[in-house]
């Protein structure tokens, strides 16, 4: 079917005279195709299809100018792109409006109830599904539920009181370098430890139910985190966290072993082998970092003849930080039944996007936070 469209449709001529005459009457005529065409539109297809002509961003008519643009002689460049800038003004309102008109009032009108057959089958929205970092999330958080632990929130807004210094952090710790934590503006009449800061991990959580619960405890910690790390493949400043603490008498490293190899095997499935390796956190000692065989090559460096990347080729992979609660990090919560003489316990935490990343073949974190559809709908 031919509509009016077709009839009046507007190419661009080729600019051949860059005087500043011949520019104004060249963009005067695309101003005025424009209008010709927008007032032929009698319908939503019509509507769609000038759109695309008009703004499509690979040929539409504004791309076209724009090659022009790219083309012209280095003089006329700057007076090009006053028209063009202008033009685009234009076509930003007209188009805006009749967005308004062609495509939200209609729908408003459906959705007051003026013109509703309710003969007619309904709408139907389609369902969502869950978010690949919430899944894995779940999936953590459900591990440790069936061990008999409880969910723990708190605040993602931290004073520095619980995101540092009662996690052992000491004044001078390279983690309290403004290069890491997001700090709220306006806090430098205060006291160092009632400063506001967006939470650098879900440690402070710790600290909170400690000082709300008498032991013996065991709880997860899932929550968002804030760094000051630009966005990149691996980084992003916002991202999410899960984290442990079990204190009870006599808890031992044995204990943090035995739990964490157990979690390992239920997320990642029974033949993967869990390994240990010292490491360092304020709040933890002994600490350790704590590996998995690679769920990708298996343990073997290799998939197929090509390198394993995920695991840089080694077979495996750290998953978690972990260690034995630091008896200092029981002192700022003494009073409530946490005496280091008496009781003790392991902690561990890991990043959740990581795992999600590396549980999907995901290469590139920043897929999770762009709400695009097109990504999510693989995990739905
Ligand atoms: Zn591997």
């Amino acid at each position: 079917m031919t509509t009016r469209l077709d009839i009046v449709a507007y190419t661009v001529p080729k600019l051949t005279d860059y005087s500043t005459d011949s520019l104004t009457q060249a963009f005067e005529d695309t101003r005025r195709a424009f209008r010709d065409e927008q007032s032929a539109i009698s319908s939503e297809a019509d509507w769609k299809a000038f759109r695309d002509r008009w703004m499509a961003r690979k040929s539409g008519i504004l791309t076209q100018i724009n090659e022009q643009l790219k083309a012209a002689p280095k003089e006329a460049k700057k007076e090009l792109g006053q028209h063009l800038n202008e033009l685009k003004r234009f076509i930003d309102e007209v188009t805006n409006a009749w967005r308004e008109y062609v495509e939200v009032i209609p729908r408003r009108v459906a959705i007051s109830g003026e013109s509703v057959d309710i003969s007619l089958p309904g709408v139907r929205r389609p369902i969502g599904a869950e978010h690949p970092v919430t899944k894995t999330r779940n999936e953590i958080v459900s591990v440790f539920q069936r061990l008999g632990y409880s969910v723990a929130e708190g605040p993602v807004v931290e004073t520095d009181y619980y995101n540092f210094e009662a996690l052992n952090f000491p004044p001078n710790h390279p983690a309290r370098d403004t290069q890491d934590t997001l700090f709220i503006a306006g806090q430098h009449s205060k006291p160092q430890r009632e400063r506001l800061l967006l939470r650098t991990h879900t440690s402070p959580v710790q600290i909170r139910t400690m000082e709300k619960m008498r032991p013996p405890i065991r709880i997860v910690i899932p929550g968002t985190v804030h760094r000051n790390d630009p966005p990149d493949a691996s980084h992003s400043p916002m991202f999410h966290q899960i984290e442990g603490l079990a204190v009870d008498t006599n808890i031992t490293f044995g204990d943090l072993k035995g739990t964490l190899d157990h979690a390992m095997k239920a997320l990642f499935g029974s033949n993967v082998k869990t390994h240990f390796r010292p490491s360092f956190f304020p709040f933890t000692e002994p600490s350790a970092e704590l590996y998995v065989t690679c769920f990708i090559c298996g343990g073997s460096g290799k998939r197929g003849s090509d390198p394993c990347r995920p695991c840089k080729q080694t077979g495996w992979i750290e998953v978690l930080g972990c260690g034995m609660v630091d008896p200092n990090v029981f002192e700022f919560v003494k009073d409530n039944g946490y005496d280091p003489k008496k009781v003790s316990g392991f902690a561990f935490g890991a990043g959740i996007d990581r795992l999600a990343l590396l549980k999907y073949g995901v290469d590139d974190l920043q897929y999770f936070f762009q709400g695009d559809v097109r990504f999510l709908r693989q995990f739905g």
